[in-house]
């Protein structure tokens, strides 16, 4: 074992109680707080940064992925509810891309302007009457004093003004990590089984582009990265994205992939990998930027405007819950009994050196149900765990992390946490017909549901 010290116990003040506790404020997180927000509970979203968005803002991806999907070939937006609320932010702020296509114009994506996501996010928040605690990093929580009843009393929140507890009647771990969930003992897997999470990234943008000169550069620039390497030249991986964003002058880059020094990727809930990371990630963003400066029509002026705060994350612990999602549900666009919305992005695999796609057929309908049972974990009775961090197989979580099902997943946490507070029901017991129609009395889109829910929502409106 290694060498360790013995902490003086010690007494935390109590920050506060709350009716429904977010830890971590990236998609997920967003949706739940401003979901059960909204039903009218005391929230409070703990973030460990200043500002909300994840890894859409800390690592810098300025893209919606998962909103949309191809219906029998035609593309369509398929997530709604909240995220609707989110764009239409977006585009009142003048934030907004209109929609492009992607990944060889296979599917659609949505840029954003990071600043303006910040403060859009911040404004709904503020209406949902959510309470923040920025500058909050959750360490550890407390359970109930019985301990059979395997509820969360506390989570255990580092501040500048010290150490705290956040008492709830219910949590959701929107850390990505699972980090609430691993510290209180639900079951959770890591990578493929042998090792193997898909591989972080650090973003970077670009500012300073003729956008007249540089056309659809997007094209030429893997094109040129490919020809380099045939001449010897060496890049991160393959399948670079390198593309204009709100205003054209400026272009995001999402070219790299951080490795350990033995090819393993960066495991992001190791502390000492993740410092590797960042400057490993720094050094590549550097890298790359010189040669696309150095070829690209447009790019004389180019600069970095900034490399994301922080090393990106793809996957690191999944949680394991009443239900685990796969690859096979994602391409087989499968329907659930508790859907709770739906996903339509493909599987996408950052394998080393590489990313791999695979897309469900193309004459079918484009996505699948996401259930309920995945944010609902095994052996805590207090906690939904939604994002990147719900329960879903290596392959499955390699489609159905990206904003999309992350927003899906928040707001029908936040929503069901409601549910199971107004009738005293673990979230393992919530009425599912129930919060289906309340998500889509919400503006969600479901796909399929039992005839009589689709009845009661329409009534109800
Ligand atoms: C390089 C890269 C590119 C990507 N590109 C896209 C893209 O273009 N479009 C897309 O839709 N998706 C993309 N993704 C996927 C993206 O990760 C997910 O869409 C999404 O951000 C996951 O949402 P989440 O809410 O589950 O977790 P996260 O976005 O990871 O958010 C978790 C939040 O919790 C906070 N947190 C974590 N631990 C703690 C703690 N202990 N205490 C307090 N706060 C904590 C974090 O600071 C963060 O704000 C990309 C991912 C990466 C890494």
């Amino acid at each position: 074992m290694a060498e360790q010290i013995v902490e003086p116990g010690r007494n935390t003040p109590v920050f506060g109680h709350y009716e429904v506790v977010v830890l971590g404020g990236g998609p997920a997180g967003i949706a739940a707080a401003l979901a059960a927000g909204r039903r009218g509970r005391s929230t409070l979203l703990i973030e460990r940064y200043g500002f909300c968005g994840g890894a859409g803002t800390a690592a810098g991806l300025s893209t919606f992925c998962g909103l949309h999907a191809v219906v029998h070939g035609r593309h369509e937006q398929v997530v709604h509810g909240i995220a609707d609320d989110i764009l239409d932010r977006l585009r009142v702020m003048d934030g907004l891309n209109t929609p492009h296509l992607t990944i060889r114009d296979q599917i659609t994506a949505l840029s954003y302007d990071i600043s303006a996501f910040k403060i859009a996010i911040d404004e709904l928040l503020a209406e949902a009457h959510v309470e923040m605690l920025y500058h909050a990093f959750g360490v550890g929580h407390v359970m109930r004093a019985d301990a059979r009843d395997n509820l969360i009393e506390a989570v255990i929140v580092e501040t500048k003004s010290g150490r705290v507890a956040v008492r709830g009647d219910l949590f959701v771990d929107a850390s990505g990590d699972g980090d609430l969930a691993a510290w209180a003992g639900v079951p959770y897997e890591v990578g493929d089984g042998a090792g193997n999470m898909l591989y972080p990234s650090t973003m970077f943008r670009i500012n300073g582009v003729d956008p007249g000169k540089a056309g659809r550069a997007w094209e030429l620039i893997p094109a040129l990265m490919d020809e380099a390497e045939a001449a010897g030249r060496r890049f991160p991986r393959k399948k670079p994205v390198v593309r204009p964003q709100r205003n054209p002058i400026e272009w995001r880059a999402n070219v790299t992939q951080i490795k350990n020094p033995d090819g393993t990727p960066v495991n992001g809930i190791d502390a000492r990998q993740l410092s590797y990371g960042e400057i490993e990630g720094r050094r590549q963003c550097w890298d790359v930027f010189q040669f696309i400066k150095s070829v690209t029509p447009g790019f004389d002026n180019a600069y970095i405007v900034e490399i994301a705060p922080q090393l990106g994350i793809r996957e690191t612990r999944r949680i394991l819950g009443e239900y685990v999602l796969t690859d096979a549900d994602v391409l087989g666009c499968r329907d659930f009994d508790d859907a709770i919305g739906v996903n339509g992005w493909p599987v996408e695999a950052h394998i080393k050196g590489d990313v791999k796609f695979v897309f469900t057929p193309p004459d079918s309908r484009g996505f699948n149900q996401i259930p309920y049972r995945i944010i609902v974990p095994q052996r805590i009775e207090n906690l939904f765990v939604a994002g990147r961090c719900a329960s879903m197989s290596h392959e499955g979580q390699s489609s159905a992390r990206v904003s999309g099902a992350c927003f899906v997943m928040g707001q029908a946490a936040g929503t069901a946490a409601d549910l199971a507070l107004a009738n005293r029901l673990k979230p393992r017991e919530v009425d599912v017909r129930a919060l289906q129609q309340q998500l889509q009395r919400d503006g969600a889109f479901l796909g399929p549901v039992a005839k009589e829910t689709a009845r009661a929502a329409q009534t109800s409106q």
